[in-house]
């Protein structure tokens, strides 16, 4: 599960990292109300920043062709007029892919001047089974960029989950980002608290990107957290009730929340054959199988070993809502699946949704007989595949006609 950098920020401030001061808001009257405040407390330049679950946000362009998620501004009624143009918007990025996403929430926060942009990440590296942290010189880039170019820039601490991250661990990583003085102190402080962060939250990834060197009001040089990304371990969050609330249901794809309303694991995809599958297995083997016959699965689906009439029914409605579904291949092994139940399931979908598109039916194992005759009885124009193959070539020949 993803979270808002606002809320990532807070989770790691609670931890002792600096960032900047600033709020949250959901209107252009507030934005520029935390502006005014910010401005009256001596900040002099003010950074506005969309709140999405997506980076490249800076360099990002709106679809009303308003320039710049985060940009910065010297005024309360320019904050306002900024915001007014990122608000009810869609900001489209590097990681957005073309659709983009719609902009309901703004940081309004002081803008420091950066002296230096460095990079920081705590990750699970699966090699070596421990958490990790990445640290580099060379901020406000893509680091795979870094990685690619420069990777001596790139320092890594691997750490022993058993004793966690050990001081002279989090000070190495301050003295390579070339840190010096007081600031190697505060390195290793905000570094001990984002492994902190990351450890305390479950989280799989937490990346600070930039990380930054700036002068404070004091004239004397801090180490502030400019941005955060943030990734909790679904497995993990039964015992994270808290965090938990932080799940933004406007993020996600609107038909994996359906599907999971009734407890099928669904994942859009942007090909044109839709597939319903009994099993994690069999639905990944019949995404290959239709590539390998040179079409294009539109989604992930399986309905589980035991799944209902209703599901059934629920799924097959789920999978028609995708726009871009031009056929649909049902492959069903029945194990401990009745065939049959799936057979009624498709032929309620059907007639409820009033689909036209070919349907390729697949159907082996408990019951097969049953199944089949309800289909046939159904009225329903199904195209029956005598085997996998046979299934997955004639949906991708139904399709290409
Ligand atoms: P993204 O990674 O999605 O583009 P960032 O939060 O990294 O978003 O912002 C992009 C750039 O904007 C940063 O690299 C930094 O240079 C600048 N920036 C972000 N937040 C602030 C801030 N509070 N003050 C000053 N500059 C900022
Ligand atoms: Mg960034």
């Amino acid at each position: 599960m993803n979270i808002h950098e606002y809320q990532a920020k807070e989770l790691l401030a609670a931890r002792g990292v600096v960032i900047p001061r600033g709020s949250v808001c959901e209107t252009a009257e507030h934005a520029r109300e935390i502006a005014a405040s910010l401005i009256a407390e001596g900040e002099t330049l003010i950074a506005v920043k969309s709140q999405i679950h997506a980076g490249g946000r800076g360099k990002g362009t709106f679809k009303s062709g308003y320039k710049g998620g985060v940009k910065l501004f010297k005024t309360a009624e320019e904050v306002h007029a900024g915001a007014s143009a990122m608000l009810g918007n869609v900001l489209v990025t590097k990681q957005t892919g073309p659709e983009g996403r719609l902009v309901r929430k703004l940081i309004v926060a002081g803008a420091p001047a950066i002296e230096k942009e460095l990079y920081l990440a705590v990750l699970l590296d699966r090699g070596s089974s421990r958490p990790v942290i990445m640290a580099s010189t060379e901020g406000g880039m893509d680091i795979e960029e870094v990685a690619a170019r420069t990777p001596e820039r790139i320092f890594k601490e691997t750490i022993d989950p058993a004793v966690g991250l050990m001081p002279y661990q989090a000070r190495r990583i301050a003295v390579q980002l070339g840190l010096r003085g007081d600031l190697i102190a505060q390195g290793a402080k905000l570094i001990t608290g984002v492994y902190r962060t990351w450890a305390e939250t479950d989280a799989s990834l937490i990346e600070i990107n930039p990380l930054c060197i700036i002068i404070g009001a004091d004239a004397k040089p801090k180490l502030v957290a400019l941005d955060a990304k943030m990734s909790l371990e679904d497995n993990a969050l039964f015992r994270q009730p808290t965090l938990l609330e932080l799940r933004d249901l406007g993020e996600e794809a609107p038909l994996e929340i359906e599907a999971s309303k009734f407890n099928l694991n669904y994942i859009k995809l942007d090909g044109t054959i839709a597939c319903l599958v009994n099993g994690a297995g069999l639905a990944m083997a019949t995404m290959d199988i239709i590539q390998h016959f040179g079409g294009r699965p539109a989604n992930f689906l399986d309905v589980g070993g035991g799944a209902s009439k209703e599901q059934v029914t629920a799924a097959f409605r789920i999978i028609l809502q995708d726009p871009n579904v031009k056929g649909i291949l049902v492959n069903i092994f029945g194990g401990i699946m009745d065939c049959n139940v799936i057979a009624t399931g498709i032929a309620s979908a059907v007639k409820e949704t009033g689909m036209k598109l070919p349907l390729v039916v697949r159907l082996e194992g408990n019951n097969v007989q049953a199944g089949k005759r309800t289909l046939a009885e159904s009225g329903l124009t199904i195209i029956s595949g005598d085997s996998m193959a046979d299934a997955a070539r004639k949906v991708v020949q139904a399709v290409a006609a």
